[in-house]
């Protein structure tokens, strides 16, 4: 049977975000949706990133979808299988997955004016609908930095997003390049078992301690008896969260606390002072992300492991050198170097109105109303589009904002019987100088530090600036006056 290629909804994704918006199309009753996946299984982040003691950095309690509380989670921060289970629960238990194509990349998608449609082009053939929503991930397409002589290597490579379990890493002499929240994972996992592990760190993480423990069995059997509890539970991690947003982007002066706890932290795990100097970030704490972890310090003190203060340069045959020409012969190099992110994978893919990519478009500035739509793009919906990121709480909760705005536009088309709606060029800049002179003064603008939440011309295009409830206000409502209505076309008569 030939499978259907026109609908009314076309989804991008199935990480946390394609699957909580489909979710949400299903509870409506807009039934008439397909979820393009380029992947094997759901999952995104959770089925990709499954390096050795891969994990989510805010509790479980709070990075898991508001309608869907697990009593089980295991721990405070659950780990990568432990998500990617809850994933697939979700998938099945709200019946999304027979709207799923999976093996479906998405190569690109231009909006088709007359038509009133999306064409939708995939490695399968051409799909089309009215709405599209991409939800492609700000992390899910890994970066290696190019690095001259890579090519010439002659043993292992790999990103830690594609991590290669068939490769067996005993005895190995490995170099793993990148100190961020990956690396730092990962790091203490492999250390007892490799021969040798030099770490090529170019700036050093500001690193506090991770308060993790397991859940009890009768704290699971409490939530899922008295599930309010469970709630309050997570509104008091939600609280938590949001108050350091007094520090980050109000007065960062207020970190300065923060600091003297990641200090000791050091001071308390790495006994030697010229390893700790070395371990001591010099731009304020929060202008990166600030990282939780109670065995990287630890693991960097043990006698296989040698720390590089400079990140790599070039690499031989069977070597690896940085920057201030320290070289080490390896047979394996890991990279924890992140993903790309200000450059948005997903914009040179999607043309609108005027035949112009995304990415074009951006080249301006990369902007978008309220995160989540373009002007000249008619009925594209982003989720996790720009400055929607964070630094401190729970993405889902932005997630969870945008969904529920993305539904309340579909509403709006619905009840009016419009066929597409554009956001006007004044709304989007009025919304993006808010969000551009909120930004002024936080951590990450003033912070002293070159992260990868800033663009190539030093632009924070990636993070929310301030508390996220903000966030939700803002996307509580699809405002229609932000919007131009284009009208459905009248077909010709076939004479
Ligand atoms: C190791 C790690 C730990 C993290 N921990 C936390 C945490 O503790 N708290 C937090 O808030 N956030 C965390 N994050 C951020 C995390 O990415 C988000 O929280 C969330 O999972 C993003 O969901 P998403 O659906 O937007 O994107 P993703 O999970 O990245 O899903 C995107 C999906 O789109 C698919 N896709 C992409 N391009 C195409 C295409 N062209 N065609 C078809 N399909 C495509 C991908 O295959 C993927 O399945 C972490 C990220 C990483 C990498």
């Amino acid at each position: 049977m030939s499978e259907q290629t026109h609908h009314h909804v076309i989804v991008i994704g199935t990480g946390f975000a394609g699957l909580g918006m489909a979710i949400r199309l299903r509870q409506q009753g807009m039934t008439d949706f397909v979820v393009l996946e380029r992947a094997a299984d759901v999952g995104g982040t959770w089925r990709d990133n499954s390096y050795p003691g891969c994990a989510c950095d805010v509790p479980s309690q709070l990075y898991s979808f508001s309608f869907e509380p697990n009593p089980s989670w295991s721990r405070s921060f659950s780990g990568q299988q432990e998500i990617w289970d809850y994933l697939r629960h979700c998938t099945d238990s709200y019946g999304v997955r027979p709207h799923i194509r999976f093996h479906h990349e998405v190569l690109d998608a231009a909006w088709d004016h007359a038509g009133r449609r999306w064409r939708v082009r995939t490695n399968r053939g051409e799909l089309t609908s009215e709405v599209l929503i991409t939800a492609t991930g700000a992390l899910s397409n890994p970066s290696i930095p190019d690095v001259p002589g890579l090519d010439s290597f002659q043993g292992k490579v790999f990103h830690s997003a594609q991590w290669d379990h068939g490769y067996d890493l005993s005895d190995r002499r490995v170099a793993v390049v990148g100190t961020g929240a990956s690396a730092i994972q990962f790091v203490p996992q492999i250390q007892p078992e490799v021969a040798s592990l030099t770490v090529f760190q170019r700036t050093p993480p500001w690193i506090i301690p991770r308060s993790d423990r397991d859940n009890r069995r009768f704290e699971q059997t409490l939530y899922r008896a008295v599930p309010g509890l469970q709630r309050l539970v997570r509104a008091g991690i939600y609280c938590g969260r949001e108050f350091s947003v007094l520090g980050l982007a109000v007065n960062p002066r207020l970190l300065t606390l923060l600091e003297l706890v990641a200090r000791a932290h050091l001071r308390r795990q790495v006994a030697d002072p010229a390893l700790r100097a070395r371990l001591t970030p010099d731009y304020t704490i929060g202008c990166k992300r600030i990282l939780l972890s109670n065995d990287y310090l630890p693991a960097l003190t043990r006698s296989n492991v040698d720390l590089v203060s400079a990140g790599i340069a070039q690499v031989g045959t069977d070597w690896v050198q940085a920057a201030d020409g320290t070289r080490r012969e390896v047979d394996t190099v890991i990279f924890g170097t992140g993903f790309h992110v200000t450059d948005f994978p997903m914009a040179v893919r999607i043309r609108g109105r005027d035949g112009r990519s995304l990415a074009d478009v951006w080249t301006e500035g990369v902007q978008a109303h309220r995160g989540t739509t373009v002007a000249g793009f008619p009925n594209l919906f982003m989720l996790v589009g720009p400055n929607t990121g964070l630094g401190h709480t729970s993405l889902i909760y932005m997630i969870e904002s945008q969904v529920a705005y993305t539904i309340d536009a579909l509403r709006y088309l619905r009840r009016t019987g419009v066929a597409a709606v554009e956001v006007r060029p004044q709304a989007q800049l009025a919304y993006n100088e808010v969000v551009q002179r909120r930004m002024d003064g936080t951590v990450w603008t003033a912070g002293g530090c070159a992260s990868w939440y800033l663009d190539a011309q030093g632009h924070n295009t990636t993070l929310w600036p301030t508390f996220t409830w903000r966030f939700r206000r803002a996307t509580r409502r699809f405002q229609p006056t932000e919007y131009v209505a284009h009208e459905h076309v009248a077909q010709p008569v076939a004479a």
